[in-house]
């Protein structure tokens, strides 16, 4: 008998494109309009301004990642809410691999 199983499921790619996306603190409209909570914004650190408040009005002092992008629903609210373009997702094809397995012959 063979069974197709699901192996290896992939998650969809989604890449922030940071030359656009600049101040993500002040933005936050993918944070706030995801229903899966897939992205988060990070403060860019250097070791002599680690105790400094940074403004969010200054480019590249934060930086906006999606590392909770396995529950992505490839929705796209994202992608329609961002006023810079600046998101794009990609889906990959799932690859199925085919199992064989030895079936018993049921005797009459
Ligand atoms: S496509 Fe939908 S689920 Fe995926 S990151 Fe964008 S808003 Fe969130
Ligand atoms: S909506 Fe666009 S510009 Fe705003 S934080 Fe998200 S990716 Fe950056």
């Amino acid at each position: 008998m063979t069974y197709p199983l699901p192996m290896g499921r992939k998650f969809p790619k989604i890449s922030i494109d940071l030359t656009k996306c600049t101040v993500p603190f002040l933005c936050k409209k993918c944070l706030q309009i995801c229903p899966m909570a897939i992205f988060n914004v990070a403060r860019v650190m250097s070791k002599e301004k680690r105790l400094e408040e940074m403004d969010p009005r200054v480019d590249g002092n934060y930086v906006l990642h999606a590392p909770r992008r396995d529950k992505c629903t490839v929705c796209n609210l994202c992608i329609d809410i961002c006023p810079v373009d600046a998101i794009k997702i990609e889906v990959p094809k799932q690859e199925r691999s085919k199992v064989e397995t030895k079936g018993v012959q049921w005797s009459q």
